[in-house]
């Protein structure tokens, strides 16, 4: 039976930062200690992004619900999800650090409350929008599809796909192609209409201290082309779990030590431990292999 390749962005970066740590977190078989792993070596600054994505959500389905919440309720909230993903990590952290993080969380999560889209959704502006499961994917081809908005919004006939996107990160060339993944998703799901000109994306990200939204109107060409790039990254991740399958020495390593130093596989990884003498222990583990083929 053919592999089915799952895709989401944050499958994507990994990807493209490190296929090795990329195959033994999604798809070495045997690999499933490595996800308690994988949860409990994240770092407290990841936790703590996650806690405010998790506030976040809960408080916009109470908002569907009619339901407002108190100062007082989104602070206790807030320490509530971020001591419960603290508790996931094996030493836990300092008291100071953990109350550092709580004041940055909930100072971006004030700044975020604050967004245009969700004051409109707070003054009942719209009476048609939906909170969506970031973990629900769609099937296309021998492709899952991780590409769920977190919010639908219709406003006066278009329907707005919103995607909170809490880990900052500079602009890239690739944005637009990545939010145009939430039309392919739209498209495959029931209750959303088929033509791109229907849409209007934005993804909403931590830049340089403050909130930004970008915007992107998709058009067939676009969504097209966002699919062929989807299609070539999942080649590219077949390509690696087949080699990784056969020889998980010769797999890719990290292309840069900063991302080695915040790996989850670093402890049992040569390039945890230094990446360059690794890159060059590969490099003659595969010139010794050529060697030894060409003379069979
Ligand atoms: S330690 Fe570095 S090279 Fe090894 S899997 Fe992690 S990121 Fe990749």
């Amino acid at each position: 039976m053919e592999l089915k390749i799952e895709w989401s962005r944050t499958r994507r970066d990994l990807f493209l930062k490190c296929p090795r740590a990329w195959y033994l977190r999604y798809g070495y078989p045997t690999y499933s200690s490595g996800i308690n792993e994988e949860q409990t070596s994240r770092r407290p600054w990841d936790l703590m992004l996650r806690a405010m994505k998790e506030i976040l959500v809960e408080r916009l389905e109470d908002l569907q619900d009619g339901k407002q919440w108190s100062p007082l309720l989104l602070e206790h909230q807030m320490k509530y999800s971020l001591q419960k993903q603290i508790n996931q990590t094996p030493n836990g952290i300092k008291k100071r650090y953990f109350e550092a993080l709580l004041r940055y969380a909930n100072h971006r999560f004030a700044l975020l409350w604050r967004c245009r889209i969700i004051r409109q959704l707070e003054q009942k502006k719209y009476a048609c929008w939906y909170v969506l499961d970031r973990t629900e994917s769609v099937s296309i081809g021998n492709q899952r599809i991780y590409a769920s908005p977190d919010l639908a919004v219709l406003i006066q006939n278009k329907w707005h796909l919103i995607r909170f996107d809490m880990q900052g990160a500079p602009k890239k060339s690739t944005d637009e192609c990545e939010a145009n993944m939430m039309v392919l998703w739209a498209k495959n799901r029931d209750g959303f209409p088929q033509s791109e000109s229907s849409f209007r994306l934005h993804t909403i990200g931590w830049r340089r201290g403050f909130w930004h939204t970008e915007t992107f109107q998709p058009t067939e060409h676009s969504v097209e082309q966002s699919y062929k790039l989807l299609e070539y990254d999942c080649k590219a991740m077949l390509e690696v779990h087949r080699y990784g399958h056969s020889n998980l020495a010769f797999l890719p390593l990290a292309t840069t030590e900063k991302t080695c130093e915040s790996c989850s596989f670093r402890l049992r990884c040569p390039g945890g431990v230094n990446l360059v003498i690794a890159r060059q222990e590969q490099t003659l583990l595969e010139l010794e292999q050529q060697f030894a083929s060409s003379k069979t």
